[in-house]
């Protein structure tokens, strides 16, 4: 099925994500999506299902049969599709949604197998049935899973119903036939798409991953910095966690290009990140800020385990030897976050200080 699948879409489709935060993450970036999706297709239903009511079912329904589509339209599954269509749009309803959305097919169905069984033809019945199982797959927003229980469900109370309302053996195996039909349209149809989904999913999260990172060291690039700070500056002030900002800058990196040349000054570049990303915290970030200079944000810190992780870095690169330039040094530039600071103003004070380790002779700290 997955060869063939992947034969007939020319694009890669992840069968399912083996890493569990890979999953969540997906599910995350989808719910946007489906949220609208159900809003809006829940609310036509809601408003087809009342138009419904204005078609005149005279010349095959009773009168008691009329009253009872008229009320179970109106009263209960027109409400319900509204209601699933206002909640929809709460993000922390997500789960109870889907679960009303996977209900209301059912019951649906439930209520057309009841109405059918007052009627001596069902036949004005059927063809909502197979719409239903359809709509349950494709239109609905339903996830895969959720879909294809509903979509099971419906399926065998159409079945069953069909199976005591039709009189004819011949009638009844076309009905079986139409219901296995949009049964497996629906099912494929929906599986496609959430191949396809998950698909885009992993190539957005390629694309974001290559435009965040630095080609040359494999760290973050600048791109990333603002979300990082965005991330921990809200965190700061929701949970007062104070985290500080370095800039580390490679003293006379210049002269090292000049002498060794731009290939060495190049692995220069990807050694100090290497070093310095083996030697930063789990929670840390390490970013390439530009040419020779490197931005930490450490997470948890006070003004003394700050200067105290600045001098480590610091003589953790002093000590490394590089193969053709041997030994270089690096200056930096530390600050803590202060509650009034813009992220302009963290970053220019830590640039501040560096520039004023840079004038007090490089290959130190200074903090403000
Ligand atoms: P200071 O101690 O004051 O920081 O002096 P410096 O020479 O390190 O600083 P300067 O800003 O004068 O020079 C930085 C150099 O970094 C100049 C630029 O050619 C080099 N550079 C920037 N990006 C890259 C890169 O990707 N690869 C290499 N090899 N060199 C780069
Ligand atoms: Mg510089
Ligand atoms: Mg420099």
């Amino acid at each position: 099925m997955q060869k063939i699948l992947q034969y007939i879409l020319p694009f890669e489709l992840p069968r399912t994500f083996s890493d569990n935060t890979f999953n969540e993450r997906y599910e995350e970036w989808d719910k946007p999506s489906r949220q609208v999706q159900i809003s809006v297709i829940s609310c036509l239903t809601a408003l087809l299902y009342i138009a419904f009511t204005f078609i005149d079912t005279s010349s095959w329904a009773p009168e008691h049969v009329q009253l009872l589509m008229l009320k179970s339209h109106l009263l209960i599954i027109a409400p319900m599709m509204l209601g699933i269509s206002f909640l929809a749009y709460k993000r922390r309803f997500y789960n109870i949604v889907m679960l009303l959305l996977a209900i209301s097919p059912v019951i649906a169905m439930l209520s057309h197998a009841y109405i059918a069984s007052m009627l001596n033809n069902s036949p004005p019945f059927l063809a909502e049935g197979y719409l239903c199982v359809f709509w349950i797959f494709i239109v609905s927003g339903m996830t895969f899973k959720f879909a294809l229980i509903s979509a099971t469900l419906s399926s065998i109370i159409l079945l069953i119903s069909g199976y005591y309302f039709m009189n004819l053996a011949g009638i009844y195996a076309i009905h079986a036939f139409w219901v296995f039909c949009s049964f497996s349209f629906g099912c494929l149809g929906a599986l496609i798409f959430d191949r396809s989904r998950k698909a885009v999913f992993v190539a957005q999260q390629k694309l974001h991953r290559l435009a965040i990172t630095d080609p040359l060291t494999g760290v973050f690039n600048r791109n990333h910095l603002d979300n990082v700070l965005s991330q921990e500056v809200g965190r700061c002030r929701r949970y007062n966690q104070i985290f500080g900002l370095l800039i580390i800058d490679i003293d006379k990196f210049k002269s090292v290009n000049d002498t060794f040349g731009h290939a060495a000054g190049d692995q220069v570049l990807q050694q100090t990140a290497q070093v310095l990303s083996q030697s930063i915290r789990e929670n840390d970030t390490l970013i390439r800020w530009g040419g020779e200079e490197f931005v930490v944000i450490a997470l948890e810190v006070d003004k003394s385990s700050l200067i105290c992780f600045c001098e480590k870095l610091r003589k953790k690169i002093e000590g490394e030897d590089y193969a053709t330039v041997g030994k270089i040094t690096v200056s930096i530039g530390a600050t803590l976050f202060r509650e009034s600071d813009s992220k302009e103003a963290l970053i220019s004070r830590a640039d501040k200080v560096l520039y004023e380790a840079k004038e007090k002779g490089r290959n130190i700290t200074v903090y403000t």
